[in-house]
């Protein structure tokens, strides 16, 4: 039984197709896949930009109520729709983000599903896979290594040392590396300066690679990245350092898409990695954007709850790239149900209807504001063997007040026999016509209002509040041009406040925005709010404590 198995050892079981059969079932010709070893390959440029006129297929979002530090099975679920779609006779392709060593060597663990729903090769996912965060890590560097050589050598640009804002990158959790002075020891070292470091997946580096269309626009977006301002506050460009032909360079490979499997062979494009939290949540628009021509039903992920990631989804990826989604998956447990009633992490396992009732809130909420979008919405109850069946069907009679269906989901003990009503479910609606996709709020309304629609209509805030720094930096912001960019809000996942402890449906509350970051190449405006931090840490007991090889030299520990 699935259940008396890891996730690791239920991967390393699965019995693999050569990726050229995967490629084949999406009608990839073998000259085009470009193969990392026998089970990973990348899909080329070439081959995707020939796609352009075909016809694209249903855009399905996977999207969640707010989360427990574990996660609650979007990525699972994502993986168990696209089988239960594969199954049921759908030409079917999944969009996942590549996940990050920081979470994988911290709490959380890795990005490649669960159970009998997971993509392989799972510790290649989830370790240096393709290479493409090296990339990334490596591209952005560069950026920083070339702004302070440029001040070593008589800093032409006339660059304010005091006013550098790009930060160099590493895809780990390190606290250590948040503040730092860099350029120490001296005249050959360069002028000292106050810098930091933030994780990979939170740079903008990463959110251009999975924003962008193509390498053209790839280094369009790199050249308009602002570094750092002189004194008089003008902006200094990443293209004044000549800096965007050499990332592109270093890029190049990293944005063609990565193909895998899942254990039941539907393709899955797993490319780019933005958290959710500080970074705008989702794979790439040309991983989305390919596997649309290719496949009739195209399932993804965005991070966190979906306050957050299928915000950000709507607002950023979906206005930017021109995606219209025709249904959206809102996935919820009976535990982060009954933790959003306040109920602690030690006794989710423990059957608690009142609690249950009380974190309904949460859901409903979450829907709501998914239907907002003009998104129709199906609520997958994500089954854990603790749930109680009265549990179980108290969601149901939330729901059915609601007047949305739920349907239980048993993908991480099936598979794909565990989701095949979802399925139904999902195509049924995908086929009606019945999304009307809209963005949140227009191109036109000013930097400040965005901020304040987002907090009000999704996170419910009564108020924002924004220190005289900020709204200079706002106004500065819009005088240079910047003002029809969306918002990437940066807050934290567990609550719709910007206050971790605030569970369930709080409405009231103020949500504290500390500062904007603009970032011009990716096309948005950080608003960063409350204590969220661009660089994690790592808690007292990571998981990479229980991480290393067996005598036979099998990794052990990944989950
Ligand atoms: P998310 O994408 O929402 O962060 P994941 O899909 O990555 O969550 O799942 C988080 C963890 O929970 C994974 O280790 C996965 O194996 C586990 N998990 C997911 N669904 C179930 C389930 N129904 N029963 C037991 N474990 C599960
Ligand atoms: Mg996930």
């Amino acid at each position: 039984m699935a259940e008396f198995r890891s996730d690791i050892e239920i991967a390393r079981a699965a019995s693999k197709k050569p990726i050229g059969e995967i490629g084949e079932r999406l009608g990839i010709p073998g000259e085009h896949l470009l193969p990392y070893g026998h089970d990973k390959a990348k899909v080329s440029a070439d081959f995707i930009d020939s796609l352009a006129d075909r016809p694209d297929g249903k855009l399905i979002l996977v999207t969640a109520i707010s989360p427990t530090p574990a996660g609650e099975g979007k990525t699972t679920t994502t993986v168990g729709l696209g089988d239960g779609l594969s199954a049921i006779g759908k030409k079917t392709a999944i969009c996942l983000r590549e996940p990050s060593l920081g979470p994988n060597f911290g709490i959380k663990g890795g990005a490649a599903g669960g159970g009998m729903a997971q993509v392989v090769p799972m510790e290649d996912i989830n370790l240096h896979f393709t290479g493409d965060f090296h990339a990334i890590t490596t591209a952005n560097n560069l950026l920083a290594a070339l702004i302070d050589n440029h001040i070593h050598w008589g800093n032409e640009l006339d660059i304010d040392v005091r006013r550098v804002t790009w930060r160099r990158v590493v895809d780990m959790n390190d606290r250590a590396l948040r503040q730092i002075v860099s350029s120490l020891g001296g005249p050959a070292n360069g002028y000292p300066r106050e810098s930091g470091f933030d994780i990979t997946v939170a740079s903008e580096v990463m959110a251009i690679l999975c924003l962008a269309r193509d390498l053209r626009d790839l280094q369009r977006r790199l050249g308009n990245i602002v570094i750092g301002a002189r004194r008089d506050k003008t902006p200094v460009f990443a293209r004044d350092l000549k800096a965007e032909g050499p990332m592109t360079v270093l890029l190049r490979d990293a944005m063609m898409p990565n193909l895998v499997q899942t254990l039941e062979h539907t393709p899955a494009f797993v490319h780019g990695g933005p958290f959710a939290n500080i970074a705008h949540g989702c794979n790439s628009v040309v991983a989305t954007r390919a596997a649309l021509k290719l496949a009739d039903y195209v399932v993804t992920e965005a991070g966190f709850g979906a306050d957050l990631g299928a915000e950000k989804f709507f607002d950023i990826k979906c206005r930017k790239a021109g995606l219209s989604p025709a249904a959206a998956v809102v996935v919820a447990t009976v535990r982060a149900l009954k933790m959003n009633g306040g109920v602690a992490k030690d006794q989710l396992g423990t059957e608690n209807i009142g609690a249950l009732q009380a974190g309904c809130a949460n859901l409903g909420r979450h829907v709501e504001n998914v239907q907002s979008f003009g998104v129709p919405v199906v609520v997958a109850i994500n089954h854990f063997a603790t749930d109680s069946l009265n549990e179980i069907e108290a969601i149901r009679n939330y729901c059915d007040a609601l007047g949305v269906e739920a349907i239980l989901c048993r993908h991480w003990a099936q598979g794909s026999d565990g989701t095949e009503e979802l399925a139904h479910k999902v195509a049924e609606i995908a086929e009606s016509g019945q999304a009307q996709f809209s963005p949140l709020y227009p191109d036109s309304m000013p930097l400040l209002e965005k901020i304040e629609t987002v907090a009000r209509s999704i996170y419910r805030a009564g108020e924002v509040t924004v220190p005289k720094p900020v709204l200079d930096d706002l106004a500065r912001f819009e005088e240079q041009g910047y003002g029809k960019l969306p918002v990437c809000m940066a807050k934290t996942q567990y609550s719709f406040s910007a206050d971790p402890k605030q569970l369930g449906a709080p409405t009231g509350h103020t949500l504290p925005v500390r500062e904007v970051r603009l970032s011009a190449g990716a096309g948005f405006v950080v608003a960063v709010c409350g204590d969220i931090m661009t660089m994690p840490g790592l808690p007292r007991s990571p998981s990479s404590e229980r991480i290393g090889l067996s005598e036979n030299g099998d990794i052990e520990g990944l989950f």
